[in-house]
């Protein structure tokens, strides 16, 4: 059986007090059960989430992780440092940390290799921009992005991954892909992942959907049979919406 998985991106959003409210918020929801929620607060938020959250089952992921364990990496947060806080899930490859700091493939596959060295879960995020979609070309973009990043690790690598469908015209924007749409590439990449690895495996990866999901059509994207969750960056930021969204299967 795969995890059902609603991951919450906050982005650059909530600050110490802002935060404070949130998770009392958050914990005044009873948590639906198998489903394994998470929320990726700013990294100076990180600690006090995880202090909070101990009484729960929500856990706390970090939005993005440095490419070493300690060293000259200006502004970088290293795996270990991580672990130190008790955040053991990461979110890599989003389409901001791609487009706004030119985060290529190379460089994604090196932050995903030491999060696996370091046995951190990774929330691996891949899609299309919609000039890809409108010239019919995701599913070759996507395979592109799949075959230079987690392609080149090893099945056992493969144990600590989650994979993010994210189509870039779908984030932000309102515009949602429609169920159909995520099935059929989730769908796809189920596939890939089975033609590279085994059927096994891919039958054990969640893939969890990211545009623009909102509490009104959480549970029509959820109920296609690829789709293992959502990966939700505004609806996220108000509690009542989030805990709807993650009681949408
Ligand atoms: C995201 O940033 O990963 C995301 C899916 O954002 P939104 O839900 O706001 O489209």
């Amino acid at each position: 059986m795969r995890d059902k998985i609603v991951a919450g991106n906050w982005k650059m959003n909530k600050d110490f007090k802002e935060t404070e409210k949130m998770l009392a918020h958050l914990k005044s929801y009873s948590e639906p059960p198998d489903i394994k929620i998470m929320i990726a607060p700013s990294f100076t938020q990180l600690y006090q989430s995880v202090q909070s959250l101990k009484s729960t089952n929500i856990s706390v992921v970090a939005q993005n992780i440095g490419i070493a364990q300690s060293g000259a990496y200006t502004g970088e947060v290293s795996p270990k440092m991580l672990q130190g806080i008790g955040v053991n899930t990461v979110i890599i490859g989003h389409s901001e940390r791609r487009n706004i700091f030119q985060e290529d493939d190379a460089f994604l596959t090196k932050k995903i290799k030491i999060a696996i060295e370091s046995n951190i879960r990774v929330i691996f995020c891949l899609g299309e921009k919609l000039e890809d979609r409108i010239s019919n070309n995701h599913f070759e973009i996507v395979a592109e992005q799949l075959k230079r990043t987690l392609f080149n690790f090893s099945k056992e690598s493969m144990k600590n991954i989650i994979l993010a469908y994210e189509p870039i015209w779908a984030i932000g924007t309102g515009e949602t892909a429609t169920a159909t749409q995520a099935q059929e590439m989730h769908f796809y990449i189920r596939n890939l992942i089975s033609s590279r690895f085994n059927s096994k495996l891919a039958n054990n990866v969640s893939i969890l959907y990211g545009g623009s999901v909102k509490p009104n059509n959480a549970k029509e994207i959820f109920s296609e049979s690829d789709v293992d969750g959502g990966l939700i960056g505004g609806a996220s930021l108000n509690a009542e919406d989030f805990m709807k969204i993650a009681n949408s299967f």
